[in-house]
C-alpha cells in the first residue's frame, strides 16, 4: 500500500511497525456544536483508510478522541473555550452540550456507515494522563510558567515545524500577525499545555486540580495523552484535516517526542476541505449543513459517502446540492443494478479470469494512496461488462468492504404476483411450442413495465 506522508511530502510504501497490526489515531470532533458534512468528509476518509487496511488483511487498532474541553476558538491559544461558548449559545451546561453533540456525532457517523473506532475516548476522562505528560515535560525543562498558563517552549525542540515544512523564522512571522493575549509568553509559537483558572479563565466552569492550581488542559495535549495511552509511544498512522498541520499536529509532535524521546508517528495523513462557495465549511462561518439537512431534502446519507469517494482525499471539494443529488441518483442506479443481479445470479461457480483482472485493478487503485475515483470507475466498468451476474456480485461485495455503500443489504427485486403468473404462463406456452401465445404474454408483461429474458435456467424478469 502506498500513502502520501505529510511528514516526508512524498508517497511512500506503507510498512507498519508490527505487521499485521496497525496503530492508527485520528483527531476527532470538538463537541460544542453540530457535526457538519465538512467534518464527515474527513471522517469518511479516515474510515476509507481503515477499510482499505482491513481489506488488505491488517488488524487495525483505531483510536479517536472527542474534544470536550480546552479547544479555544483560536488555535494559537487566543479566544474562548469552544465548549463554554457552546454552553452559552445553547443555554446548557458544558456537560450537557458535550453529551448532546457527541450523540449527534455518533448518529452522523452511523448514517454514513463509518465503522466505529476501536476506542472513542473523551479528553475529560484523561486529565490525569495529560498532567503526567506535562510534569514530565516540566522535569525535562521543555516548559515555562506564566501567571496564566504552562507553556511548551518551542525553541527547545529544534525540529519544530518539520511537519508543515516551515522554518522557525517563517512560523514566527506568521504567528506575529495573530492575536496574543498572554504578554508573558516568550515566543508566539509557544503553546499552552495547561491553563490556570485565573484572569480571562477565572469563571471557566470545567476545571481540575493540578500541580499548578485549578485549571484545564490546552487542546493539543489530549491527543498525545490518548494516543500514548491506547496505542503506545510511537504509532503507525495519525490523521486529521489539513488545518491541523501547522499548529495542532506540530504541537502534538513536539510535546510527545520531547516527553518520550522517540518518534511519535511514522505516517501523517491529512484530508482536504469541503468548501461551500469557495470557503471552508465551518461552524464559525455558519455555512454548514448537517446530516439532518440531507434527510430533510430526501438525500440518502450514503449519497454523501458516494460523493466523497468520487473525489480524492487530497483535493478540496466544493459542495453543491446538485452534486449530492447527482451522487444520490448514481447510487440509486447502482442499488437497482445490484438488486437485478441478485435476481439473475445462479449458484454456478464460474472462474472467469477477467474477474481476477478487475479485482487486481480495483485493489491497485485503492492501494495507490486511496484512489477512490478510479476504484469507482472500475466498479462501473464491471457492471457494464458481460461477466455473469454472480461474478459481478462477488466482486462488488468484496469492493464494498472498502466503499461501505451497504450493497450486500440490498434485497432481490420482488415482482408483482400477476407478473410472476404471466411469466410462468409464458414458460408453459413455450414448452408447448405455442410461440404465438408466448409472444402475446411477453407483450403483456412489457406493457406493465417489465421485460422478460430467456436464460439457460429458464427466464429472468427485469424492470424496463
Ligand atoms: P473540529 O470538530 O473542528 O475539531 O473538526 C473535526 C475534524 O474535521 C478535524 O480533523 C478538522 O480538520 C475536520 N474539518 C473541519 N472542517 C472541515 C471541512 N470543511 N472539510 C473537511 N474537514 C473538516
Ligand atoms: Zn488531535
Amino acid at each position: 500500500m502506498k500513502l502520501y506522508n505529510t511528514l516526508s511530502g512524498k508517497i511512500e510504501e506503507f510498512k507498519p511497525m508490527a505487521s499485521p497490526f496497525v496503530t492508527f489515531y485520528s483527531c476527532g470532533p470538538t463537541v460544542y456544536d453540530y457535526t457538519h458534512i465538512g467534518h464527515i468528509r474527513t471522517f469518511i476518509y479516515n474510515d476509507l483508510l481503515k477499510r482499505v487496511l482491513l481489506h488488505d488483511g491488517y488488524k487495525v487498532n483505531h483510536v479517536m478522541n472527542v474534544t470536550d474541553v480546552g479547544h479555544l476558538s483560536g488555535d494559537d491559544d487566543s479566544g474562548v473555550d469552544k465548549m463554554e461558548k457552546g454552553a452559552k449559545k445553547y443555554k446548557k451546561t458544558v456537560w450537557e452540550v458535550a453529551q448532546f453533540y457527541t450523540d449527534f456525532f455518533l448518529k452522523t457517523i452511523d448514517a454514513v456507515n463509518i465503522l466505529r473506532p476501536t476506542t472513542l475516548c473523551k479528553a475529560t476522562d484523561h486529565i490525569g494522563e495529560m498532567i503526567d505528560i506535562i510534569i514530565k515535560l516540566q522535569e525535562k525543562k521543555y516548559t515555562y510558567e506564566t501567571g496564566e498558563a504552562i507553556y511548551f517552549d518551542v525553541l527547545k525542540f529544534p525540529t519544530y515545524g518539520k511537519l508543515s515544512h516551515q522554518k522557525m523564522e517563517e512560523k514566527l512571522k506568521g504567528a506575529r500577525e495573530e492575536v496574543h493575549i498572554d504578554a508573558e509568553k516568550k515566543h508566539p509559537a509557544d503553546f499552552a499545555l495547561w491553563f490556570k483558572r485565573v484572569g480571562r479563565f477565572a469563571n471557566h466552569t470545567m476545571y481540575w486540580p493540578s500541580p499548578w492550581g485549578d485549571g484545564f488542559p490546552g487542546w493539543h495535549i489530549e491527543c498525545s495523552a490518548m494516543s500514548m495511552k491506547f496505542l503506545g509511544k510511537t504509532i503507525d498512522i495519525h490523521t486529521g484535516g489539513i488545518d491541523h498541520i501547522p499548529v495542532h499536529h506540530e504541537n502534538e509532535i513536539a510535546q510527545s517526542e520531547c516527553a518520550n524521546g522517540v518518534p511519535f508517528v511514522h505516517y501523517w495523513m491529512h484530508f482536504y476541505f469541503l468548501l461551500v462557495d469557495g470557503k471552508k465549511m465551518s461552524k464559525s462561518l455558519g455555512n454548514f449543513f448537517t446530516i439532518d439537512d440531507l434527510i430533510k431534502k430526501k438525500v440518502d446519507p450514503l449519497a454523501l459517502r458516494y460523493l466523497f469517494l468520487q473525489s480524492h482525499y487530497r483535493q478540496t471539494m466544493n459542495f453543491t446540492w446538485g452534486s449530492v443529488q447527482a451522487a444520490g441518483e448514481a447510487l440509486k442506479k447502482l442499488k437497482q443494478i445490484v438488486a437485478q443481479l441478485k435476481n439473475e445470479a445462479s449458484d454456478n461457480n464460474n472462474n472467469d479470469p477477467r474477474a481476477d483482472i478487475f479485482e487486481k485493478r480495483f485493489n491497485d487503485a485503492i492501494n495507490q494512496d486511496l484512489q477512490t475515483p478510479q476504484a469507482i470507475a472500475i466498479m462501473w466498468e464491471i457492471l457494464k461488462s458481460d461477466l455473469v451476474a454472480q461474478e459481478k456480485l462477488k466482486l462488488l461485495f468484496s469492493f464494498d468492504e472498502v466503499l461501505g455503500l451497504k450493497l450486500s443489504d440490498i434485497k432481490k427485486l420482488s415482482f408483482p404476483k400477476e407478473i410472476l403468473i404471466l411469466a410462468e404462463k409464458r414458460k408453459q406456452a413455450k414448452a408447448n411450442k405455442d410461440f404465438a401465445a408466448s409472444d402475446t404474454i411477453r407483450k403483456q408483461i412489457e406493457e406493465k413495465g417489465y421485460v422478460i429474458e430467456d436464460s439457460k435456467d429458464g427466464y429472468t424478469i427485469k424492470l424496463q
